[in-house]
């Protein structure tokens, strides 16, 4: 049986977790990272399409997002490694005045947080979306500062920069319980062994609840699925993320999206109206038919599209679908990144920044307000209960 000391230990090598390991290895720290997958990514990270924006609706999610951004736009330039990284911005077509309302009226929260997006004409969404239906479209929004990385490349890359800096991986164990001491954490146990730190990061993605239970706690974060896809690659002919967000005709999507990844890839997923909650990743069968209608209407020239693969993965949701980034007052040196819903990719690095940093100092990067706004100890319920008002 290993037993081990570190400075710090992750609980998950995805998204996020490989992004904490990023920073707390930038500052030194000795840093052990688990999972229970052979390699680093295998979770939700590689089910992402890797659309990465910072134009939302919420303060936290805005800010943090323009942290990724600078992330992914300057990584490159600073360790020589490609993520894949198409600055193509984010487009929203639209067609009919209830989605024109929707996304107009979100523009002054976005633009006050200074993101540059617009509302454009139809002539403009015409050259960004060539050969995009014409049929009754009033224009749409364009964020040109948002873009498109791969989610595989970005896991090899913070996998091995953090390696070179010393970081521990071991792969293929999962944490099995916590160890704990006078309301304290004190390490991690696994088959293989104890593991000692006086910090543990739960950044278990859609299993964040099992690891918060073995530390007496209820992390309200439940996983449901989404299925997403990716062609064959072709020629470059647009270079924007495209979201629409009209409900589909055949009544069981909310909105889907795509985009044309660095290799010419067209790589695509829809929000199904219902969720689908639980940890099944079969993928059904009315998934291609549905996605290929919405797509084919939208971008008619996609019909001659030749699919690769499909796939499906979960997005561990909060109730309020906002994320949680906290400390654990009942569990001290217990820290939470989790509950990243449907944008844990583009949140990674601006999430791992911040968590390294409140660790290390005691204080977030972004501003306090807007880290009140993503605790642990927030209402989960208040947006609904006002709802229901
Ligand atoms: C179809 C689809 C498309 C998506 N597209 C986008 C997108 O374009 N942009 C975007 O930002 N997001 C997107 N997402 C969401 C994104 O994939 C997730 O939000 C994100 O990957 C979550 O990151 P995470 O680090 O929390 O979880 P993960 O990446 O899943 O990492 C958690 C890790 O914890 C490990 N783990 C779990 N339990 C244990 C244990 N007991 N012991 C050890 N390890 C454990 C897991 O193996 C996993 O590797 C998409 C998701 C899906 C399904």
């Amino acid at each position: 049986m290993s037993e081990k000391s570190y400075d710090a230990i992750i609980i998950g090598a995805g998204s996020v977790g490989l992004a904490i390991a990023y920073y707390l290895t930038l500052d030194t720290l000795d840093v052990l990272v688990l999972d229970s997958e052979a390699s680093p990514g295998q979770g939700q990270n590689k089910a992402a399409i890797g659309g990465v924006r910072a134009t939302h609706s919420d303060g936290a999610k805005i800010t943090l997002c323009l942290q990724s951004i600078e992330f992914y736009a300057t990584f490159k330039e600073k360790t020589g490694i490609d993520l894949g990284w198409v600055p193509g911005g984010y487009c929203f077509p639209v067609y009919r005045e209830a989605e024109e309302n929707i996304l107009k009226g979100i523009l002054p929260i976005q633009k006050s947080y200074g993101l540059t997006i617009d509302w454009v004409g139809p002539e403009r969404i015409k050259e960004l979306i060539p050969g995009v239906n014409e049929s009754g479209l009033r224009g749409g929004t364009f964020s040109p500062g948002d873009g498109q990385v791969s989610p595989l490349k970005y896991a090899a890359a913070l996998w091995k920069e953090s390696k070179d800096r010393g970081c521990t991986f071991h792969f293929g164990e999962p944490v099995t319980g916590l160890v704990m001491k006078a309301g304290a954490i004190k390490g991690v146990k696994t088959q293989k062994g104890i593991y000692h730190s006086n910090i543990v990061v739960n950044a278990a993605g859609s299993y964040a609840r099992e690891i918060g239970a073995m530390a007496g706690i209820e992390i309200p974060v439940v996983p449901d699925s989404h299925e997403a896809g990716i062609s064959a690659p072709m020629e470059r002919f647009f270079d924007p993320l495209v979201v629409d967000i009209r409900p589909g005709p055949e009544g069981k999507t909310k909105n889907f999206y795509f985009g044309q990844n660095d290799r010419g890839q067209v790589i695509f997923c829809y929000t199904p109206l219902v969720p689908i909650l639980g940890t099944n990743r079969e993928n059904t069968s009315e998934f291609m038919t549905i996605i290929s209608r919405r797509m084919i209407d939208l971008i008619p020239r996609l019909k001659n599209m030749l699919i690769r693969r499909v796939w499906r993965g979960l997005y561990p949701m909060t109730p309020d679908g906002i994320i949680i980034l906290d400390h654990v007052k009942e569990a001290k040196g217990f820290y939470l990144a989790v509950g990243m819903c449907g944008q844990g990719f583009m949140l990674g690095p601006g999430v791992g920044r911040n968590t390294a940093h409140f660790i290390l100092h005691g204080t977030p990067v972004i501003k306090q307000e807007i880290w009140s706004s993503i605790s642990f100890y927030r209402d989960f319920y208040a947006g609904r209960k006002e709802a229901l008002k």
